[in-house]
C-alpha cells in the first residue's frame, strides 16, 4: 500500500508524452496497486501514471461507489468514438477547476492488463468520458486545453485556482 504524490498543473511533467509499457513484471503490478491506492484515497474515479510523474502508458479506473470494479488499461488505444456530448469535468491535477468538454460517450478501447494480456471493451457514458480524459494525460493534454474559447475565458477571469496555475 502506498499513496503516491499527485502532480498539479502547471508541473511540466504533466505535459510529457507517456511511453508504451514493454515490461510486465512485479514492479508494474505494484505500481498499478499504488495507483489504485492513490485513486481510492482521493475519492476520484480515474487516474493516470503521468499524474504521479511516471512516464508509462497506464491508467486505472473505478466508477463504483463501493470500489469493487478496479479496471486497468495499459497501452490503451481507442476507436469508434460516437455519441458526442458536453460533459462537466474536473481533474485531480487541477484542484478546484471544473469545465465543460466535448466528449464521445461511446467508444471501443483496446488495451493490455497488468500481465500484458490484450483485451477489447466497449465503454459508454462516464466510463467512456473518463477513458478519454485519462488517455489525454498519457499524451500530455489536460482537459482545460479542450475547453471552448468562452470556457477558457471564464476560467481566466473567475477561477483563482486556474490563474494560480497559469501565473507560474
Ligand atoms: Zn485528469
Amino acid at each position: 500500500m502506498a499513496r503516491l504524490e499527485i502532480l498539479e498543473h502547471p508541473d511540466p511533467r504533466l505535459r510529457e508524452k507517456a511511453q508504451p509499457v514493454t515490461v510486465f513484471d512485479e514492479e508494474l503490478s505494484r505500481f498499478i496497486d499504488d495507483l489504485f491506492d492513490t485513486l481510492y484515497a482521493t475519492g476520484g474515479m480515474a487516474f493516470s501514471a503521468p499524474q504521479v510523474g511516471d512516464g508509462r502508458r497506464v491508467l486505472v479506473m473505478d466508477l463504483t461507489k463501493d470500489r469493487t470494479d478496479p479496471q486497468v488499461y495499459v497501452n490503451p488505444e481507442e476507436s469508434l468514438r460516437s455519441a458526442w456530448g458536453l460533459v462537466e469535468e474536473s481533474c485531480l491535477s487541477l484542484p478546484g477547476v471544473v469545465g465543460n468538454v466535448m466528449r464521445a460517450t461511446k467508444l471501443r478501447v483496446k488495451a493490455q492488463d497488468r500481465d500484458g494480456t490484450v483485451f477489447e471493451r466497449d465503454l459508454t457514458d462516464m466510463a467512456a468520458v473518463c477513458l478519454q480524459h485519462e488517455m489525454d494525460h498519457l499524451d500530455g493534454t489536460l482537459f482545460i486545453d479542450r475547453l471552448s474559447f468562452l470556457g477558457k475565458l471564464y476560467l481566466r477571469l473567475f477561477s483563482r485556482e486556474y490563474r494560480k496555475g497559469n501565473a507560474a
